[in-house]
């Protein structure tokens, strides 16, 4: 599995990494044998970046996960783990008080004595002034404490990044994950990426399946999209099933061939998938992407394309 630098870190990532969410059973039940074996599968394929986040599931993704870890049984720094904070099942709260507290509770569920990054978790739900001014410095003083090695900031609308980088000081935040905007339906997060490099700031690129909408198996029912959007992402996932192709190695094809991405993010809950989507990288190095399957796929999807959904709350 290719490795690539993760912005100035100094961590060296697949450039698949295993999301966890899954884990937390949020695409449907995954027994604690199928999301071990998933980590185990997914490590002893090359996969060393593992991203969780207390929200999903509810604490259960970040369980099942140390679950996986642990059973892995090789040195801690073999593999890179980020958490989150700011965002539980009860709802947001990005205090410095509440964000403190937190990594000690994800500690514990992970089993582990530091996390490799902390992000804190779909911002644009809380105010962006808070996250400048109180959360990124909380979690800071979790750096010189040892807790974590690295800062991040995730969330839905790109301006959120350029908000928080303009008003940090250089190298407050080392990493950034953007979500659904790397995809075959989605690209947008390419003009942001020149912003980004020059910040310096680790890339990474989550749910290159669009959270499920470009699967046989279609979104699950919290999906945000629209019908239109579902139903376009459907009809492309039903047209490579009949060419013989498929949509999800597709996909991850596609977000894994800009290099400016650090890692892509694949939500993965049974050792089937890990299989394919490690495939997926394997053969894209090989053999580079199906072109003409993507060029019938990308005009199936060209009537949506680069549409999105609201997501967080008025800033100001
Ligand atoms: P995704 O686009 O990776 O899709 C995941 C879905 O696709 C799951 O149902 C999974 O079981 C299925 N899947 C995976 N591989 C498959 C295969 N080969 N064949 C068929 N189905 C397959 O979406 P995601 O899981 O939401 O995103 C990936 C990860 O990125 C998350 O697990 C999480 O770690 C992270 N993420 C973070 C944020 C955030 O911070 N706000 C948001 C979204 C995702």
């Amino acid at each position: 599995m290719e490795l690539r630098p993760l912005g100035n870190t100094g961590l060296n990532i697949s450039s698949v990494g295993f999301g966890a969410s899954p884990l937390g059973s949020v695409f449907g039940p995954v027994s604690e044998d199928d999301a071990v074996a998933s980590v185990r599968e997914a490590f002893r394929r090359g996969i060393n970046f593992f991203d969780t986040s207390p929200y999903y599931g509810g604490t259960l993704s970040e369980k099942m996960l140390g679950k996986g870890l642990k059973a892995l049984g090789v040195p801690r720094n073999e593999y890179v783990v980020s958490t989150k904070c700011g965002r539980y099942k009860e709802g947001f709260d990005f205090s410095a008080e509440r964000v403190t507290r937190s990594i000690d509770e994800s500690l514990e569920r992970l089993q582990l004595d530091y996390v490799d990054i902390l992000q804190c978790h779909d911002i644009e739900f809380g105010s962006l002034d808070q996250i400048v001014n109180e959360t990124i410095p909380a979690l800071q003083k979790l750096k010189e404490a040892g807790k974590i090695r690295f800062i991040g900031i995730t969330g839905l609308p790109l301006g959120i990044f350029t908000y928080v980088l303009d008003r940090v000081p250089s190298g407050t935040v080392d990493v950034i994950l953007s979500y659904c905007h790397y995809s075959i339906n989605d690209s947008t997060l390419v003009d942001l990426l020149p912003y980004l490099k020059s910040k310096s700031v680790g890339i990474i690129s989550a749910s290159p399946l669009a959270m499920g909408l470009l699967t046989e198996n279609g979104p699950p029912e919290w999906h945000p999209a629209s019908p239109e959007l579902k139903s376009a992402c459907q009809a492309a996932a039903a047209y490579c099933k009949d060419k013989g192709k498929s949509i999800t190695k597709l996909a991850v094809q596609y977000s894994l061939s800009n290099k400016d991405i650090s890692t892509v993010l694949v939500g993965m809950n049974s050792v089937g998938q890990v299989e394919e989507n490690v495939t997926a990288a394997l053969e894209l190095a090989t053999f580079g992407k199906d072109q003409e399957t993507l060029a019938e796929v990308e005009a199936i999807l060209s009537p949506v394309k680069n549409q999105t959904w609201p997501s967080g709350i008025q800033q100001g």
